[in-house]
């Protein structure tokens, strides 16, 4: 199924009914509270919008609050790096298998000679770790600005201040991965990159946007400029399929069938390869850390549009 041969009503429909699910299941998950700063959102809170390649735009509830990345932002370095750095250099550094634990395990880490993938917090913050010499957070921001179509991105303090302040693991981490030679830099200034690049505001539509780009290919639809390579693209969507909700990566491949990253700050970025980009908030999260009020709307989109990529 091709985006042009929805109707206008019926996906605007199917995003209004994917919303009423969604926001029905949101009293069974939490915010996330171990950054004090996220606690402070909506639990019931729940927003979705579709972007397709033809420009139309269809949004549903809480579509235009502002948000933090958080996790979603591991997308955005692994497209700078591979960009940058290229896939060699990437993945001498960092693997590509799911790796079945929690995103800011360490445990297993230590058994290894590199993080599972760039999708866990282990990985991105090896992957940032290979963009510090080449470009500074205002480079990241405004890459962030260009593939979500969005220049009204920007830092939010008070979220990054607050994780900066308990982000004891994410700094174990690092120095774990300096321990093994995996990064190189100064460990401060790795967890600070990190830390800012998870601490972008977006809203559900840039993540929309974004996925749109990445579902054409990494060119924007709108106007025909190629904002990444195809092979960035590609790579990215690949990962967010096996890797994407960490250890609810299998289950939503299957039941799903979207590839999909999520981040603790409640956003979910999905791409429906060749057709459209869904952005989603809903800061409610289920025991994976995954937006519970997304993968329910999504689950239902899947089916009500035939979204899943082996349908
Ligand atoms: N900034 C968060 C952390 O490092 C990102 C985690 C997430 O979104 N899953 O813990």
């Amino acid at each position: 199924m091709n985006s042009d041969q929805l109707s206008d009503q019926r996906l605007q429909e199917a995003l209004k009914t994917a919303y009423l699910r969604g926001k029905e299941v949101t009293g069974k998950g939490a915010v996330a509270t171990y950054i004090p700063e996220l606690g402070k959102a909506r639990p019931e809170a729940v927003g979705l919008c579709i972007t397709t390649k033809d420009g139309k735009v269809y949004k549903a509830g809480d579509s235009n609050i502002r948000f933090t990345m958080q996790s979603v932002s591991k997308l955005l370095s692994l497209a700078m790096a591979l960009e940058i750095r290229g896939y060699d250099t990437v993945f001498e550094h960092v693997g590509m298998e799911p790796s079945g634990v929690a995103f800011n395990s360490i445990v297993e880490l230590d058994t290894r000679t590199k993080p599972h993938n760039p999708l866990i917090n282990a990985g991105a913050i090896a992957v940032e770790s290979l963009l510090i010499e080449y470009k500074q957070f205002e480079d990241m921001l405004n890459f962030a600005r260009t593939v979500c179509l969005d220049p009204e991105i920007t830092l939010n303090r008070q979220v990054y201040n607050s994780e900066m302040a308990t982000c004891d693991r994410n700094r174990a981490i690092a120095y774990l991965l300096k321990s093994k030679n995996v990064i190189h830099t100064n460990v401060d200034t790795s967890i600070e990159l990190y830390t800012k690049i998870c601490s972008i505001n977006v809203s559900a539509e840039s993540l929309a946007n974004f996925a749109m780009v990445l579902a054409n290919g990494g060119v924007n639809p709108l106007n025909g400029e190629r904002l990444l390579k195809e092979s960035t693209a590609q790579t990215v969507k690949a990962i967010m399929f096996t890797c994407g909700m960490y250890d609810g990566s299998g289950t939503f491949a299957v039941e799903v069938g979207i590839p999909t990253k999520s981040g603790v700050g409640g956003g979910l970025l999905s791409v429906v390869d060749g057709k459209m980009g869904i952005g989603v908030y809903g800061p409610s999260l289920d025991e994976n850390g995954n937006s519970i009020a997304g993968i329910t709307a999504l689950k239902y989109l899947s089916k009500e549009l035939g979204l899943h990529m082996f349908a």
